[in-house]
């Protein structure tokens, strides 16, 4: 019976499991060659359009990141476009996608290489992961899928594929087992470096021309996390690394990776408020270096545990009174380990009161700002309920929008 990978010592790998990797490495080379999806950035090894990719595709969905980054690529073409761009631009192109210090990081990084790496994308590891907001995995990302290199790659669906594979038990995150996996990734990858590359060959999926093993060896590890080795009801029958897997063999699937305890859920009850005058509404601009700097929104606060007196809160907010409506809606949305529910009221100023300090535009004119996600979604829904909606914005609203929304992230 094979010695379980996870007792093996550091450093190279023995005899079986590096058979065992030579075995995983080809299988998954073949099946990426046939069963690849069609993605858009599958079509190009311009690293700086691979670079954006991975950037997005960081905890979020394959089908939510596609279009995103089809508009981003027409819009910032190159370097030089996204480094020349205003910061205002960036985040537009970014908003939606949360995480906003990486769209910030992006331009950071493109402006560093503009005026000091002449203007080109770098082709070395350590000068990739060098750059801000670039980790291990982006550098090794970037390198493998542009370059060809065998640096290896782990995130979430390759640390579910490894850990089952080699049915590792150890909690992925602890730092042994975390050095384990890297070890893995990488045999894996140089494994595939190693085999004379299919060249000519085209995926019958995505009609493009094969990129490199290593190229291939990773995206074949996300794409089978992403397709086959789910986190739930893994399609295990049709995997083509199944003969190999010890999860599966030993019937041990459910369990692996093992479950990480989850963390403790706190509520948070805050307030919005759409104010209205004389035909325009209040926005504020977070200040930079703040969460979601530079964004846009409505005015708003954390009742931290104060009783709900809208009113009083609008006046203590804005210094003024108005005609307060509502709540008009109520978002719930979650960020790490909170759930905020967000109660949205409107506050219609008097023509002659003076107008709190932020800035006014009529409604057609918000769109241009980028907001925060659980504003943007206000944003929707005064737009949904406004003009040619039938009715005032905020009544309309009121009437037509379901009383509780989810949004994924602020
Ligand atoms: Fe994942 Fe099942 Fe394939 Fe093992 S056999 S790698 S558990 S899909």
């Amino acid at each position: 019976m094979p010695e379980p990978i996870s007792t093996l010592p550091a450093g190279r790998l023995r005899s079986d499991p590096a058979r065992k990797i030579g075995k995983i490495a080809s299988a998954l080379l073949d099946w990426f060659a046939t069963q690849a999806r069609d993605l858009p950035w599958r079509r190009t090894q311009d690293p700086y359009a691979i670079w954006i990719s991975e950037t997005m595709l960081q905890q979020t969905q394959v089908k939510t990141v596609i279009p995103y980054w089809q508009r981003w690529l027409r819009e910032l073409p190159t370097l030089a476009a996204l480094a020349a761009a205003p910061p205002e631009k960036v985040l537009k192109l970014w908003e939606g996608l949360g995480y906003y210090s990486r769209a910030r990081n992006l331009q950071k990084a493109a402006q560093w290489l503009v005026a000091e790496g002449g203007g080109r994308f770098p082709n070395k590891f350590d000068d990739v992961l060098a750059l801000p907001g670039v980790g291990r995995y982006t550098a090794g990302a970037i390198c493998s899928i542009a370059f060809n290199q065998p640096t290896p790659l782990l995130d979430g669906n390759v640390v579910r594929v490894l850990t089952r594979l080699f049915g590792i038990r150890d909690d992925p995150l602890k730092k042994t087992t975390n050095n384990l996996l890297w070890q893995l990734a990488g045999e894996l990858v140089r494994h595939a470096n190693s085999i004379p590359p299919r060249t000519g060959m085209a995926t019958p999926k995505a009609g493009v021309p094969l990129a490199g093993n290593c190229s291939q060896l990773n995206q074949s590890l996300m794409e089978l996390g992403a397709l086959v080795c789910t986190p739930r009801q893994p399609r295990c029958e049709l995997c083509p690394v199944n003969q190999t897997c010890a999860a599966w063999r030993t019937d041990l699937v459910a369990l692996i990776p093992t479950p990480r305890p989850r963390p403790t859920i706190t509520h948070r009850r805050c307030l919005a408020f759409v104010v209205e005058q004389r035909g325009r509404f209040l926005v504020r601009q977070r200040s930079s270096g703040t969460v979601n700097g530079l964004l846009w929104e409505f005015p708003n606060l954390d009742l931290n545990g104060e009783p709900l007196e809208p009113a009083a809160l609008a006046k203590s907010l804005l210094g003024v009174d108005g005609k307060l409506t509502g709540p008009l809606y109520r978002l719930t949305h979650s960020i790490t380990r909170y759930r905020i529910q967000l109660d949205v009221f409107h506050l219609i100023l008097p023509v002659r009161a003076k107008s709190p300090a932020g800035t006014w535009m009529n409604l057609a004119a918000l769109p241009q700002l980028a907001f925060a996600s659980a504003h943007k979604k206000i944003l929707q829904l005064l737009l949904a309920g406004g003009p040619g909606g039938g009715g005032h914005p905020c009544l309309a609203l009121s009437r037509r929008v379901p009383p509780v929304i989810q949004s994924p992230h602020a």
